[in-house]
C-alpha cells in the first residue's frame, strides 16, 4: 500500500515539473549553449582597422588533419597607408565544414587570434558541397560570435590598430 502511494507521488510530481529538454528546432525552446561550447570554427574580425584577424600564414592549414582548410594571402594595402601592423592579410580563405572533424587544432596552432571554434553547428545540407564555407561567410560567422560572448583576443599584440584606438584593445565595437 505505502509503496503504491510512494510511486503516486512520484508520477504526480513528473506530471507537475516543467520539461527538462529541448524542442528542436524551435528557436525559443532550445537548451542555452555553453560560453566555451565548440562549435566549427570562424574567423574573426579585427574592428580596431576593420579588417579580417588573419594574415592567411598557413599554420592551421597544415596542422589541420583532416585537410579540410585552404587559403590565400596577399600584401596589406592598410599596412602601406600606415593604419594596420599586418603586412599581409588573407586573400581567400576556406573551410569544408563536413570534414571538420572539430579538434580545434586550427585554434590552438594560429599565434594571431585569428580563428575560434564559435557556437554554428547546424549544417544539414541538401548539397554534398554544401558546407564549404569561404572567406565572407568564415567572417560572418566569427562577427556573430564575437558578439555574442563579447570575445577578445588572448594577446593585444595582434589587434591591428597602429594607434590605440577606443575599441583597439577589443574583440567588438561598444
Ligand atoms: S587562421 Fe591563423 S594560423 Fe590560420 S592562416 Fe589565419 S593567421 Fe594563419
Ligand atoms: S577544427 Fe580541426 S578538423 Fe576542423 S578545421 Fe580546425 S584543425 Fe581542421
Amino acid at each position: 500500500m505505502i509503496g503504491n502511494i510512494k510511486g503516486l507521488m512520484v508520477t504526480l510530481r513528473t506530471m507537475l515539473r516543467s520539461p527538462v529538454t529541448a524542442q528542436y528546432p524551435e528557436m525559443d525552446k532550445r537548451t542555452v549553449l555553453a560560453k566555451r561550447f565548440m562549435g566549427f570554427p570562424a574567423l574573426l574580425w579585427d574592428y580596431s582597422v576593420d579588417e579580417p584577424y588573419c594574415t592567411g600564414c598557413m599554420v592551421c592549414i597544415r596542422d589541420c588533419p583532416t585537410q579540410c582548410m585552404s587559403a590565400t594571402m596577399q600584401d596589406n594595402l592598410l599596412h602601406t597607408e600606415g593604419k594596420s601592423k599586418r603586412r599581409k592579410i588573407v586573400e581567400s580563405f576556406e573551410i569544408n565544414l563536413g570534414r571538420c572533424i572539430l579538434c580545434g587544432i586550427c585554434v590552438d596552432v594560429c599565434n594571431f587570434d585569428a580563428i575560434e571554434m564559435s557556437h554554428e553547428h547546424e549544417l544539414s545540407k541538401y548539397k554534398r558541397d554544401g558546407n564549404r564555407v569561404d572567406l565572407p561567410a568564415l567572417l560572418d560567422m566569427g562577427k556573430q560570435f564575437q558578439r555574442k560572448i563579447g570575445w577578445q583576443p588572448t594577446q593585444a599584440k595582434n589587434v591591428g590598430a597602429t594607434e590605440l584606438v577606443d575599441n583597439g584593445a577589443k574583440g567588438v565595437p561598444e
